[in-house]
């Protein structure tokens, strides 16, 4: 599938900043459109239903499995999460730039059907570091913060098989390091072939 659009696809370890940086990189980059998950875990705080996931029931979220509805699924801490299919292709297919927050699991799945994919994997500075956000973030009991730990470390060894890893020591630097991958990608050949057509009519390259 040549795609004419991007598809960016961060995972972390939970607490290492993803969110954050992937919201400080949506605002800076207007090009960038992010896609709204389907979960079966219930909101959070004040999470909205279409607004930081599509909050649905489980009989439903496993018929959309059975109908072919997701581009990738994955079960994350005992719940159920995945990304529509609909919402990706159409999206990339109309030539705009994607970015999928999405677990490791996800993540690979992609990787396997849609090799352009961009995976990027972003890393706590060191696992005392980790430790310290969780505390400090403050919405996690001492269990579930020892669970998140020793998921990071299973987590973390995927890094690996992604193509690009930032590590979250300063957010500026990760945010710059991030901004920087998303404007590699869009001088690559193919994609300046589309976006500089004119220049490349005149130049006679195909
Ligand atoms: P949370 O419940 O804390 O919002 O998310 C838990 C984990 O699920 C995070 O790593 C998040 O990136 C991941 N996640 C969110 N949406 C999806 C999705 O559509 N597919 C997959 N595979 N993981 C997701």
């Amino acid at each position: 599938m040549d795609y004419p659009g991007n598809l960016f696809v961060v995972s972390a370890p939970s607490g290492t900043g993803k969110s954050s940086l992937v919201k400080a990189l949506l605002e800076l980059d207007s090009r960038l459109l992010v896609s709204i998950s389907h979960t079966t875990r219930p909101p959070r705080g004040q999470e909205q239903h279409g607004r930081e996931y599509l909050f649905i029931e489980e009989t439903e979220f496993r018929g959309m499995i059975a109908h072919g509805d997701f581009f990738e699924w994955a079960e994350v801490h005992g719940n159920l999460y995945g990304t529509s299919r609909h919402a990706i292709e159409e999206r990339i297919k109309g030539g705009e730039d994607v970015v999928l927050e999405i677990d490791w699991q996800g993540a690979l799945q992609i990787k396997k059907i849609f090799p352009n994919a961009v995976l990027i994997f972003i890393l706590p500075p060191s696992y005392e570091e980790l430790l310290q956000r969780l505390h400090r973030r403050g919405e996690d009991t001492s269990d579930v913060i020892e669970i998140r730990m020793s998921n990071a470390k299973v987590e973390v060894e995927q890094a690996q098989f992604f193509d690009y890893v930032v590590v979250n020591s300063l957010f500026e630097t990760a945010l710059f390091d991030l901004k920087a991958i998303v404007h590699a990608q869009r001088l690559k050949y193919a994609a300046q072939r589309r976006n500089k057509s004119a220049v490349f009519r005149a130049l006679n390259l195909v």
